[in-house]
């Protein structure tokens, strides 16, 4: 049985977006459940574009998803000489030739055949030369000029194309450098991939490239195309719907986990099921499960999910990322509450890890005087707050249950509500109205600096 092997083959031309990592999670899903090889190829051949950065942030967003590669990353630029030699290959066995039509030459063509209502395409008349020419030239692969291309694509079923619809391709330009079309060739070949998955924007590449590979005596690969992610508007996902880089969303908050789940489920399932560890996803996967129609992405969906992710997993994984997160802010922890605590207490009110990052900035660092202290901290609040603290600092042992038991009977021994003390209380700690629990943020916050805040706080009335 032939072992499986996909492969990801991005153009670095920008960011890992969540196109792309959807392609890459279906392809490392199902070499992962066959146990078969996931490749990596960096297909960076349009010089003009193709940037150091936009590799980094590949490898960055990949890494942080995750989504580990067993061969590669292999660089298409690094790769010149072979790409020469299967052309001098096709040229030698009549499968490819020398165009020599100049640039003006094609744009006339293509005038007369927009004019009389035809496709334009390349009319072949260097097909037949016998004798090289001199001056400039490019290679074109000589297409069958008729029958069809037929192919069963593991999403769509089967897909024909006419040859006659598709022209003779240039695969090397005038400067020797190889195109797109043909590089996938060569690459897909040596690198024996079974199955390329890959989105359906290059379903029309794919009759080229199974005539290419046929003149190569080579065997086809399977091809899956998978359906685009739209946006809200069912326009093509794009910047303006919000985020699209893969490291945006570690930015905005995300787990890798979150985003892993929504994108695996965008566009596949497995009966009404929502939630799926990374094991569950090897497990279930099948390419056969993928939709055909595009589906539309759901920021909501994610949220829901991610904040699933900050309930359930280990808090101390998920206080790595929240530490990202502080850093980010700028907010130094080493003075304060170990992080794994405060996800404890902040999971169940945030979505985000920024969030949660925004929302505990209070524990590390001084709380500024605000309106909202100006509002809640009033003369006639201050004798409760006074015997708040007296009563807290002469506490001997710091539990949630011992400050509890002294937020009750101060604001007993004060004829309040506990709601009357606790509010102020909260300003005063945390510069704000929202924040877990009081007894839980004072045990976290501790006893020196709850004194400190509730003297400063007493201070501005
Ligand atoms: N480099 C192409 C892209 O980024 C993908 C090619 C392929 O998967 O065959 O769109």
């Amino acid at each position: 049985m032939t072992m499986v092997r996909t492969r990801f083959a991005p153009s670095p031309t920008g960011f890992l977006h969540i196109g792309g990592a959807r392609t890459a999670l279906y392809c490392w899903l199902y070499a992962r459940k066959t146990q078969g090889t996931f490749i990596l190829r960096i297909e960076d051949t349009d010089i003009l574009r193709s940037t150091p950065e936009s590799v980094a942030a590949i490898l960055q967003g990949m890494a942080w998803l995750n989504l580990a590669y067993d061969e590669g990353p292999f660089y298409q630029t690094k790769r010149f000489d072979r790409y020469r030699a299967v052309l001098e290959q096709l040229i030698a066995e009549g499968h490819a030739y020398r165009c020599y039509c100049s640039k003006e030459r094609l744009e006339a063509l293509r005038t007369t055949q927009l004019k009389q209502k035809e496709k334009p395409r390349y009319d072949g008349l260097c097909r037949h030369l016998t004798e090289s020419q001199p001056g400039p030239f490019c290679v074109r692969f000589k297409n069958p000029a008729e029958g069809v291309v037929t192919f069963d694509d593991l999403i769509r079923g089967t897909v024909t194309f006419a040859n006659n619809e598709l022209d003779d391709l240039v695969i090397a330009r005038t400067d020797g450098t190889p195109t797109y079309n043909f590089t996938v060739v060569v690459d897909d070949w040596d690198m024996k991939v079974t199955h390329v998955i890959r989105g359906d924007d290059h379903i029309n590449n794919t009759p080229r490239q199974i005539n290419i590979l046929r003149a190569l005596a080579a065997t086809p690969p399977f091809y899956a195309h998978v359906p685009m992610i739209l946006g809200s508007d069912g326009k093509r996902l794009s910047k303006r719907h919000g985020a699209v880089s893969v490291m945006q969303y570690r930015e905005e908050g995300f787990l890798p986990e979150a985003l892993l789940n929504y994108l695996a489920r965008l566009g596949w399932s497995h009966g009404d099921q929502e939630i799926f560890s990374i094991e569950e996803l090897v497990e279930y996967f099948e390419i056969k499960d993928i939709n055909r129609a595009a589906a539309a992405f759901n920021l909501d969906k994610l949220l829901w999910l991610n904040q699933h992710y900050l309930k359930t997993s280990d808090p101390a994984y998920v206080a790595k990322e929240l530490l990202w997160q502080m850093a980010r802010l700028g907010v130094d922890v080493s003075d304060g509450p170990p992080l794994e605590e405060v996800v404890r207490v902040q999971c169940e009110r945030t979505k985000t890890l920024q969030e949660m990052a925004e929302r505990s900035r209070y524990f590390y660092e001084e709380v500024q005087v605000n309106d909202e202290m100006k509002r809640h901290i009033v003369p006639d609040i201050l004798p409760a707050l006074r015997s708040v603290r007296d009563h807290l600092a002469s506490l001997s042992v710091w539990t949630k249950e011992s400050i509890h038991l002294v937020l009750t009977e101060t604001a007993a021994e004060n004829g309040l509500k506990l709601g009357k003390l606790a509010q102020p209380l909260r300003v005063a700690l945390t510069g704000g109205t929202v924040s877990p629990p009081l007894d839980a943020t004072l045990f976290l916050m501790g006893k020196a600096r709850v004194i400190e805040r509730i003297n400063k706080a007493a201070a501005i009335c």
